[in-house]
């Protein structure tokens, strides 16, 4: 029998992402008076960023229990955390969750491919990186950025914000 290839789990560094989901709610709480909440939205990506982003709220890091909120609708949401590169089909799509997210808000691109398309830069299907289409406060590199790389994003977003008072 082969075992399945699977990779073994990332060592538990439960004191850091604490201190990183803390932070964040801190921050947020300053800010808005409340904690943070973030709606994601796939603009075309692999769904490795997505991956990630779902960490957050899995078992393992579970950071709902630190304030950080998905929500489903673009009306409740502080944040647009925005994957992929902007495909032909979803920027219509981008278009209108954004106008649809009350201000203030800021939007996070997230992944190398959120920065200015990746790997599917130049393709027929693909219009770019997300600044391409709606205005972007905050890229985080990586393909896919880990979930403490996502963390360390979001309190230089909040910090920046405060040290700009609140506005995008
Ligand atoms: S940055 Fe990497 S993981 Fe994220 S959508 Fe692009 S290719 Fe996929």
């Amino acid at each position: 029998m082969r075992r399945p290839l699977t990779e073994p789990p990332p060592i538990p560094d439960d004191a850091m992402l604490a201190e990183l989901a803390t932070s964040v709610d801190r921050s947020a709480r300053r800010l808005l008076g409340r904690s943070l909440s973030i709606r994601e939205v796939d603009a075309g990506s692999c769904n490795g960023c997505e991956l990630e982003i779902h960490a957050l709220n899995n078992a393992f890091y579970d950071l709902e229990r630190y304030g950080l909120r998905f929500v489903a609708s673009p009306r409740h949401a502080d944040v647009l955390l925005v994957t992929g590169p902007v495909t032909k089909n979803m920027r219509e799509a981008l278009e209108r969750t954004y106008r649809a997210t009350p201000d203030p808000k800021w939007v996070v691109a997230v992944g190398d491919c959120g920065f200015d398309g990746g790997i599917f830069a130049g393709s027929y299907a693909v219009t770019g990186g997300v600044s391409q289409v709606v205005p972007v406060d905050l890229h985080i590199h990586g393909c896919p950025p880990s979930p403490a790389e996502l963390l360390k994003g979001l309190i230089a977003l909040l910090e920046r914000a405060s040290a700009k008072g609140g506005s995008p």
